[in-house]
């Protein structure tokens, strides 16, 4: 009797303790859940819910809630779990790299471009990504697929297509204009130079894209990629730096040249079935095709006021924290203008210059920071204020009806972008809108 009553208390005493260790266990997973659905909440509050470009779609009838996802995304707070199935948290910061689709272990993950009530306008290519217009070629992200080794494929695929249907050459007709030289551009450049076509590659900007522009140094690729004319490439976790001078010792030792900080603004198609191309600097190219490798950014729009040109003149801000002891003009009261002038404002004397009235149109979050740092005197504001010139060491601002002088070292404009649907258009090609369109599944 003694015997069965000690076995009952051990027994009991095991139930108890799996039951306490369950109990804790699912109590722990609850506080971690509601935590998750909080910062959800704040996300749709604040707008952040919506992915802007390709992103992680979550099939909750596979995902076991493993979180291998979220312990894989680099971002912050971009996926959590609750009550055991993954959920996207700020999937407007999402970056679309899709290192969560790559963790997770039972392929619960797609990543999308688009969700069922924002649709974004994606550009017809087919197979050899060619678009609607004979010879008029479109590689990397543009297409709907992110990630720098995808577009380094694509744009390497492109130009072997473009090669193979090599049309007759004519005096100063070049091959084909690669424009854009972020991973796409730059990897259809080096496989122009391999096939021995006549080419020319045109960049508004630096060279390296969008990864030139990362706020952060720190780079993921899941999988090795193949670079024309230096081979496999295996930077699995590398910095910005070091893929960008891996880029520029492969051009500058094939002697290729990049035309940088050129834009095009148009491309017209001849009668005899050539393009001829015109560029923020004047110059004219004619060529047989034509790469579009530009991305999804857009470009920076201007505010097309004197002195726009100068030096002292940017459209983004790179390492802010090398920034110190100058008179900053910050232009535009939206997000990108405010978050860049409160990044500079602790080491400089900033001035935001907002045409609007308020703040009303950006994210509460910055709303109430950038409210908290002028009340805290730590920047200035001005409204309904536009910059008239820019000279050297000043400025002329109209606020009201009011036009003031001021003195200034460096002008930031963060005046919105243009999307590049309308250079498409103008050009012929077809777009259409595409709500959650899958990128890139598991097979
Ligand atoms: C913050 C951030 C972090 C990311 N992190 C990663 C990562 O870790 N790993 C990863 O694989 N991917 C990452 N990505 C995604 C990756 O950067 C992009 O998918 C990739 O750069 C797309 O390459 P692309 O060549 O198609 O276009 P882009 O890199 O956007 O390059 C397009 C180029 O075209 C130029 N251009 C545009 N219009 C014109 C014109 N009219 N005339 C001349 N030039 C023009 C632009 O100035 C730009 O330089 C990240 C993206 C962001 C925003
Ligand atoms: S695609 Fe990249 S940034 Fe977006 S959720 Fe996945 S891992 Fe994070």
């Amino acid at each position: 009797m003694e015997v069965l009553i000690e076995q009952i208390a051990i027994y009991g005493s095991v139930v108890l303790l799996c039951g306490l260790v369950i109990f804790f266990y699912m109590r722990s997973l609850s506080k971690k859940s509601a935590i998750v659905e909080k910062k959800v909440a704040k996300a749709k509050e604040e707008g952040m819910f919506e992915p802007v470009s390709l992103h992680p779609y979550i099939d909750l009838n596979t995902c076991i809630g493993s979180a291998a996802c979220v312990a894989d995304c680099p971002e912050k707070d971009i996926l959590g779990i609750v009550d055991g199935k993954a959920t996207v948290i700020l999937a407007s910061n999402c970056v679309g790299h899709g290192a969560c689709f790559h963790a997770c272990p039972v392929q619960a993950i797609s990543l999308r471009i688009g969700t069922e009530t924002r649709g974004i306008d994606l550009p017809h290519v087919d197979q050899t990504f060619e678009t609607n217009i004979k010879g008029i070629f479109i590689a990397g992200e543009l297409g709907g697929m992110g990630l720098i080794r995808n577009g380094v494929e694509q744009g390497k695929q492109a130009m072997q297509n473009i090669a193979s249907a090599k049309k007759p050459k004519a005096d100063g007709v070049l091959d084909v204009v690669i424009i854009g030289a972020g991973p796409a551009g730059i990897s259809a450049t080096l496989e122009a130079k391999k096939q021995g076509l006549a080419s020319a590659t045109l960049e508004q900007d630096s060279l390296g894209g969008t990864v030139y522009t990362f706020p952060r140094s720190k780079l993921v690729m899941t999988s090795p990629m193949d670079l024309p004319l230096y081979g496999k490439v295996k930077l699995f976790d590398t910095s910005k730096d070091e893929l960008l001078q891996l880029w520029r010792k492969v051009i500058s030792e094939h002697k290729i040249e990049i035309t940088e900080n050129t834009k095009v603004d148009a491309i017209v198609p001849q009668k005899d079935g050539t393009f001829k191309l015109s560029t923020s600097v004047g110059k004219d190219y004619i060529c047989n095709n034509v790469l579009l490798a530009i991305g999804r950014r857009g470009t920076p729009r201007k505010l097309g006021i004197p002195g726009e040109e100068s030096t002292k003149v940017a459209y983004r801000l790179l390492e802010p924290e090398n920034i110190s002891g100058k008179k900053i003009i910050v232009v535009g009261g939206g997000d990108a203008g405010v978050e860049s002038a409160m990044l500079l404002m602790n080491d400089n004397e900033v001035l935001l210059v907002n045409r609007n009235e308020n703040f009303a149109g950006i994210k509460p979050k910055n709303r109430e920071a950038v409210t908290a740092a002028i009340d805290a005197g730590k920047m200035k504001a001005v409204y309904k204020a536009n910059l008239v010139s820019i000279a050297p060491d000043s400025v002329l601002c109209k606020v009201g009806e009011d036009t003031q002088q001021l003195p200034n070292d460096l002008v930031y404009i963060f005046a919105g972008g243009e999307l590049p649907t309308g250079f498409l258009q103008k050009a012929g090609i077809e777009i259409t809108k595409r709500f959650g369109h899958i990128v890139k599944k598991h097979k």
